[in-house]
């Protein structure tokens, strides 16, 4: 193996720092000289901005992603004694918070060309659940690589047997589906805020949005011990907090989201263009869907050859993700799947590969990747 220069890394958290370094060191000096560091006015700001952004009544930030979906499913009191309907194909996060709670995972296969749940298998299971199970409670549709999930057929599934969605937007902070945003169409919506997604902090945060004024009270107090009022709980709780140097730095990141998403798109046309004509076919978008491109992932038969290939020309490439859920050592064996097994999601696994994705991308980065995609695939 030669050590070849990245000169296209596949995501770039520094540049997204560099672009807006005045403003956002301005943020940091502002909430350390505050002398409140959690909970204070930085962080009711960017939550009353983030719900505003979103269209939601309120936005409730929170330590991370996880913690998000572990909030979202605590407030709508799910615990151990009930199953929660989700995908293998997913950041294990997703997975790791339902077994948080103490809920059970049911794992469901994909739609192979849009890499999300296939929504009539979960139609399938609501209808007919597998034998040996707690009752299904919830369903945690994620939004993956930033394209909406088929939710129309879900949510009608689901209001029709009574079971909450709790749409996971971790990748998908802007994607719409029939120009709604995701996130407005469940009951509740988490977020991460990691700081590669398409709205990172420079740390961990995580947010969630409701339209439920009761629901984001509660969620509210179980991330800082169940508190309502200051050392007396309420409910039990967690301690989950936004901090303040986070929440203003996430200010000045969410007055760029639109145009980084705007950016995002355009780099995804500019790969679709250098892909036409040749042996590999761009992402599939949903109809309908407005797509913002967390990832742009390709399925190559001969993976790691293309891989060593681009990385020779100085791409990074990535792999969201090389094993799924079902697969991993921590969960194969003892993990429930639906009845028509995850065949879609372990063929995917084997197959995908994401192409460097970031907003600060420069054109001369971009015309170097395709370029290279030009001449290889
Ligand atoms: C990143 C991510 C999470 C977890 O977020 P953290 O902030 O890392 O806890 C959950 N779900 C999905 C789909 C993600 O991409």
């Amino acid at each position: 193996m030669n050590a070849t220069t990245i000169t296209v890394p596949q995501a770039d958290p520094g540049a997204g720092y560099r672009a807006q370094k005045d403003a956002i060191d301005a943020a940091v000096a502002r909430a350390l000289a505050s002398g409140w560091y959690i909970l204070g006015k930085e962080g009711e700001a960017f939550e009353k901005e983030y719900a505003a952004w979103q269209g939601a009544a309120r936005a409730i930030g929170c330590a991370n992603g996880t913690d998000a979906l572990t909030l979202a499913l605590r407030g709508l009191g799910i615990g151990p004694g009930a199953t929660v309907v989700t995908v293998s194909h997913t950041a294990v996060a997703t997975v790791a918070a339902i077994e948080m709670v103490g809920a059970t995972p049911l794992l469901l296969d994909i739609d192979p060309d849009t890499y999300t749940m296939d929504p009539d298998e979960l139609v399938a299971v609501l209808d007919d659940p597998p034998p040996g199970l707690p009752p299904i409670r919830a369903v945690i549709p994620v939004h993956l690589y930033g394209q909406s999930c088929d939710l129309k057929p879900m949510l009608e599934a689901c209001a029709r047997h009574g079971v909450a969605v709790i749409e996971d937007c971790s990748q998908a902070h802007g994607a719409t589906l029939d120009n709604v945003k995701v996130g407005n169409m469940g009951r509740v919506a988490c977020y991460s805020l990691y700081p590669t997604k398409n709205l990172g902090a420079l740390g961990d945060g995580g947010v969630l949005t409701t339209d439920d004024q009761t629901l984001a009270d509660r969620i509210g107090a179980i991330r800082q011990y169940g508190w309502k009022e200051r050392y007396i709980s309420a409910d039990v709780g967690v301690n989950s907090r936004l901090d303040e140097l986070q929440a203003a730095i996430l200010r000045v990141k969410l007055t760029v989201l639109d145009a980084n998403n705007a950016r995002r798109q355009a780099i995804a046309a500019a790969y679709d263009a250098a892909l036409s004509g040749g042996s590999l076919a761009a992402p599939m978008r949903r109809a309908g869907a407005g797509h913002v491109f967390h990832q742009y992932v390709l399925r190559v038969s001969e993976r790691a050859s293309l891989m060593a290939r681009l990385r020779a020309e100085g791409v990074a490439t990535a792999i969201h993700y090389p094993q799924p859920v079902h697969l991993q050592p921590a969960y194969a064996g003892r993990v429930a799947m639906g009845p028509a097994g995850c065949a879609e999601t372990a063929r995917a696994a084997g197959e995908v590969m994401s192409l460097p994705m970031f907003p600060e991308m420069t054109d001369g980065q971009l015309g170097q990747v395709c370029e290279a995609l030009r001449r290889l695939v």
